[in-house]
């Protein structure tokens, strides 16, 4: 499968990786919209948050934990904003589900 976010966990292309576990790898944007910019995403391939059923949800929870975890050690106490595009008016542009953490700076309000 010609998945790009599947050729950074099998390590077949580099990535800036902040946080790896057995289910969820965290790297930087390789085009960051912020000073702090990681996405953060399930190994197992779901393609969009519309995949998203009781059967491969436990992933899912996981991101949040990760995210809480991350934010106090990369110290994001000012404030953090998560975001997963899913689907085309969404612009989301990579088919395998991940989340946005941006940070590092005063955000806009716009949301869309
Ligand atoms: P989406 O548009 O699907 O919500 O977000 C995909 C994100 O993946 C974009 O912000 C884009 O910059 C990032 N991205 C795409 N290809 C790569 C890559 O090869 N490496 C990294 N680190 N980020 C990528
Ligand atoms: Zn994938």
């Amino acid at each position: 499968m010609d998945c790009i976010f599947c050729k950074i966990i099998k390590k077949e292309i580099p990535a800036s990786i902040i946080y790896e576990d057995e289910s969820i790898i965290v790297f930087n944007d390789i085009n960051p919209n912020a000073p702090v910019h990681l996405l953060v995403v399930p190994k197992i391939h779901i393609a969009s948050l519309e995949q998203v059923t009781s059967e491969n949800s436990e992933g899912i929870s996981k991101v949040f934990e990760v995210i809480s975890k991350l934010s106090k050690q990369l110290d994001l106490k000012d404030g953090f904003r998560v975001v997963s595009n899913c689907g085309k008016n969404a612009k989301q542009s990579v088919a395998h589900i991940h989340f946005h953490i941006l940070a590092g700076k005063e955000l806009t309000c716009k949301m869309g």
